[in-house]
């Protein structure tokens, strides 16, 4: 497979090229095609596989730059991942004039209030902080459609759990769930069976 196979935006393929992809790596090459025909997916991937771009490049294909609204949020358990993440979706994104913000704890709540105020497509952050910001009604998520945990079975432990769970209940049900974890204890299983549970498994 080659990236051009996806027919994705011409903005989004020349991010693609330019971080130095040349073709999709064999988690990429499961995910895309499939996240971009709308099906939840849970894909039990290591770091190093290429993972954040598989599901960095559906969210941004799918994010209408024309409509001023959070559309997508990428859930991940640490503030590092967090930068990091939103890093790649800013560099991939470059042509595509797509707000990203990044909102974790630990940082100035005032700044993330004063952030929202500015358009915002794709949320990065961490659970309770955006639940926070959520129930403050500064972060609106009536318009989102996509939600991605990033290193699940992380975002599933009791720190973060009831959080992430809340936060979900604030997405409308039609979203898509992208799930992506490199484990599978018990609390992963249960949260596919509560809220994906005829996703697409990938295992590879
Ligand atoms: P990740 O598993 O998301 O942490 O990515 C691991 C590394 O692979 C990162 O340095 C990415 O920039 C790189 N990478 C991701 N996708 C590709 C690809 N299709 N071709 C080459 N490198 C890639």
């Amino acid at each position: 497979n080659e990236f051009e196979d996806y027919f994705l935006k011409r903005e989004l393929l020349m991010g693609i090229f330019e971080m130095g992809y040349e073709r999709p790596s064999p988690i990429q090459e499961e995910a895309i095609p499939i996240a971009l025909t709308g099906s939840d997916i849970l894909a039990r991937a290591k770091n190093g596989t290429g993972k954040t771009a598989a599901f960095c490049i559906p969210v941004l294909e799918k994010i209408d730059n024309e409509k001023n609204a959070i559309q997508a949020v990428i859930l991940v358990p640490t503030r590092e991942l967090a930068l990091q993440t939103s890093q790649v979706c800013k560099e991939i994104g470059k042509y595509l004039k797509i707000e990203v913000m990044v909102t974790t704890g630990g940082t100035s709540l005032r700044d993330d209030i004063m952030r929202l105020y500015q358009p915002v497509h794709l949320l990065v952050g961490t659970p309770g902080r955006i639940l926070d910001l959520t129930k403050k009604g500064v972060c609106v998520l009536k318009d989102c459609n996509m939600i991605v945990l990033d290193e699940a079975d992380k975002l599933l432990t009791p720190e973060f759990q009831v959080s992430v769970e809340e936060m979900i209940n604030f997405i409308p049900v039609a979203r898509q769930v992208l799930l992506f974890s490199a484990t599978f204890p018990v609390t992963v299983k249960d949260f596919k069976d509560k809220y994906l549970p005829r996703a697409y498994v990938i295992n590879l």
